[in-house]
């Protein structure tokens, strides 16, 4: 495929790497000791993560990378996929038929909500997870494996390279994602779903199982971020009219219940998922990872909301400040260095971080009488 040079006019001067790589090693610094969070065990594969582990990772539009800490270490995407597949779906239907059936409204529930249907009977936003099962199951394909290939190639394209799935994350996923099932059915009976819930489910749960590292999501986040051309592979992902979408999505719903917060904080279209990593897009820049498994009690990692709000707070990265800046946030990054106060903390993780764990305590079966 032949690929038109992107029209860009706010790229800047390139940015000093000296410079970013200070600022990425003082946030990494910063933050690697910060204990706080659980890693999220209601998958129970997803249990095995190292809570230690910690990479930030920056790609830019140039196909420039920056990055620290263990950013090849792998990991299963989770719901960093969500907005992947949302493209692929208003690529496959258009959006009116995808708006017909999932919404675009923050649901200010948790990402998991079992009741997160809308006074249409549709799921609230793409980014939760009943939406997404909804998003997943329009991916065109003549059969299920045809499905499956289709959305493994709308990865490979945004990673640039060929995605792999976890098995184990799978299989543990199938056969505890009991709560996923349950919205599978009820958006079955409403239509939103219009066909066997076990193959969407299994498609679903295979999206979520791809095998990634905080390189290949900033890569993912990049091609957002780059009209949707990869920029390593120069390759088009992602047709540019449907970007404004999800970009949108991102800004409004990605970060769940916590995604007003993080508009205000940190002001960037993002995406986060339950092993741990959040991606963010500065549209026409750059795309950023950071991945770090212990999350709060929304499903988000904690380092990384820490380092995305000290990376925001000054550089001129939230989308309202950057106009000033054209287009040269990677050169105001050094800011970290010298943060301004930070806004007053209401997002200390409180209670139980493990994310609607389900604690199988049944009383055990009434016997019949007599
Ligand atoms: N696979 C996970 C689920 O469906 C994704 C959730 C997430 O990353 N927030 O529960």
């Amino acid at each position: 495929m032949t690929q038109q040079p992107i029209e860009n006019t706010t790229r800047g001067i390139a940015p000093d790497r000296a410079r970013v790589m200070r600022a990425l090693h003082a946030l990494h610094v910063r933050y690697r000791g910060c204990n706080d969070g659980r890693i999220a065990d209601y998958i129970p594969e997803l249990a095995k993560a190292d809570p230690a582990c910690f990479a930030i990772s920056i790609v830019t539009v140039e196909g420039e990378v920056f990055e620290v800490g263990d950013h090849e270490r792998t990991f299963t995407i989770q719901s960093l996929s969500k907005p992947f597949t949302h493209a692929l779906a208003l690529a496959d239907r258009g959006r009116e038929h995808v708006m017909q059936r999932v919404g675009v409204e923050p649901s200010g529930d948790s990402f998991d909500s079992i009741i997160g249907l809308d006074a249409n009977n549709r799921p609230h936003n793409p980014m939760v997870n009943a939406g997404a099962i909804a998003v997943t199951s329009m991916i065109a394909g003549d059969t299920p494996g045809h499905r499956l290939d289709r959305m493994l190639e709308m990865l490979r394209r945004t990673m640039g390279r060929r995605p792999m799935i976890d098995d184990a994350v799978f299989e543990s996923e199938r056969t505890t994602g009991h709560r996923n099932r349950a919205m599978a059915h009820l958006m079955l009976n409403f239509g939103i779903l219009d066909r066997e819930v076990e193959e969407i489910l299994d498609l679903y749960f295979k999206q979520c199982s791809v095998v990634v590292t905080a390189r290949d999501m900033a890569t993912m986040a990049a091609t957002l971020a780059n009209a949707g051309i990869n920029p390593k592979t120069e390759e088009r992902a992602v047709q540019r009219e449907y970007i404004r979408d999800v970009l949108t999505v991102m800004h409004t719903c990605g970060m769940y219940n916590y995604a007003g917060e993080w508009a205000y904080t940190v002001g960037l279209p993002a995406k986060s998922g339950v092993s741990g990593g959040i991606i963010a897009v500065v549209p026409g820049q750059f795309g950023i990872c950071v991945y770090s498994p212990p999350v709060d009690e929304r499903g988000n990692s904690v380092r990384g909301i820490r380092v995305f709000e000290d990376l925001s707070r000054n550089s001129g990265m939230h989308v309202f400040e950057t106009w000033h800046q054209l287009g040269q946030v990677l050169n105001h990054i050094d800011s970290v260095e010298d943060p301004s106060p930070a806004l007053p903390d209401t997002t200390q993780p409180v209670g139980d971080a493990t994310v609607h764990k389900r604690e199988l305590e049944l009383d055990p079966p009434a016997t019949e009488a007599g």
